[in-house]
């Protein structure tokens, strides 16, 4: 809590001290009520739920004084009760042999450190893990999947640069069905500006793993950067209509003034919260937890 609770004290600052300057010797009127929702709205929260942390508000001390501590619990309040349905973990069907995690996301949101973290958590598990380097076209990205399969224990299938990415994802599942491993993410191309081909290349790859799994992918999930702020919402919107999102990581939400963007994103899309990242080490991934995070954000 206390690596969330710093890693967001530039969002919460930026709350807890326009709260203060608004409510200080003030009664919540009209005024009040209007710089309070444009401030939250600034800080990305988004206006439904600024307008339900205001009306809350209202409904309660409407020309009343009130303190800027009543003011941050409500914010507090309001923020975990939005986000609490939405905190689910990731959990993997040790029967499937192998559950298979489609990793998808802009390049530089923080993909593939997430996949190595997960793989650390999975391994501690008592989990198998097996990656796969499905970014084909960027060399980088392939390497430093091979780095984190090296510092996991993880194997790590790869093909050379260029090659089809559904047939790298075919002999990925083939490989870990064969060996019996438990869990099989596949990292994938973030190239959210060629939409069409990335559309056409994630919906081959889901293709032939249906070919060797009718059930899978198990989950399709959607890593984001916190600090790009409302560019979030339109990646999740893209990565929904291109790949079917099933759950959110949420990274860099250490040292970042934008970790409000996680309300209105659970407004707009309901989806599902697995984990949040508070640093570039591979002990750096939360269980995403409503009640901290509403409290580490609202200071
Ligand atoms: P990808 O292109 O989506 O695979 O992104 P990478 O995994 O290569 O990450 C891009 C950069 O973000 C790297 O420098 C990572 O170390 C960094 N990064 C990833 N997750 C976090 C996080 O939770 N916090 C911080 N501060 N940096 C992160």
């Amino acid at each position: 809590f206390s690596r969330l609770r710093s890693g967001l004290s530039k969002s919460s600052n930026r709350l807890a001290d326009g709260v203060t300057a608004i409510f200080t010797k003030r009664r919540l009127d009209d005024e009040t009520l209007e710089e309070l929702h444009d401030l939250l709205v600034t800080a990305d929260l988004g206006v439904p739920a600024a307008t339900r942390i205001t009306e809350a508000l209202a409904k309660d001390k409407f020309d009343k004084e009130i303190s800027d501590v009543e003011v941050r619990e409500a914010l507090a309040s309001e923020v975990a009760m939005s986000l609490t349905p939405l905190e689910q973990s990731l959990t993997i069907d040790r029967e499937k042999k192998p559950h298979i995690l489609l990793m998808v996301g802009v390049n530089g949101a923080g993909k593939t450190t997430t996949i190595g973290k997960l793989a650390r958590k999975f391994a501690d598990e008592g989990l198998s893990v097996m990656l796969a380097a499905g970014d084909t076209f960027r060399a980088a990205a392939i390497e430093q999947l091979l780095v984190w399969g090296e510092r996991t224990g993880a194997p790590v299938v790869t093909k050379e640069i260029g090659a089809d990415a559904a047939g790298l994802a075919y002999d990925a599942v083939k490989r870990a069905q064969e060996s019996g491993t438990d869990v099989l993410m596949i990292d994938t191309a973030g190239r959210l500006q060629n939409k069409r081909e990335l559309m056409d290349e994630l919906a081959k790859i889901v293709r032939v793993i249906k070919k060797l799994d009718a059930t899978a992918p198990h989950n399709v999930v959607l890593t984001l950067d916190a600090t790009v702020g409302q560019n979030a919402l339109s990646q999740a919107e893209a990565f929904q209509e291109i790949a079917g999102v099933t759950g959110l990581v949420m990274t860099k939400l250490d040292g970042t003034a934008r970790g409000g963007v996680l309300v209105a994103l659970a407004d707009k899309f309901s989806l599902p919260i697995h984990f949040i990242g508070v640093g570039e080490g591979v002990e750096d991934l939360q269980e995403f937890r409503a009640d901290a995070f509403a409290r580490a954000l609202s200071g």
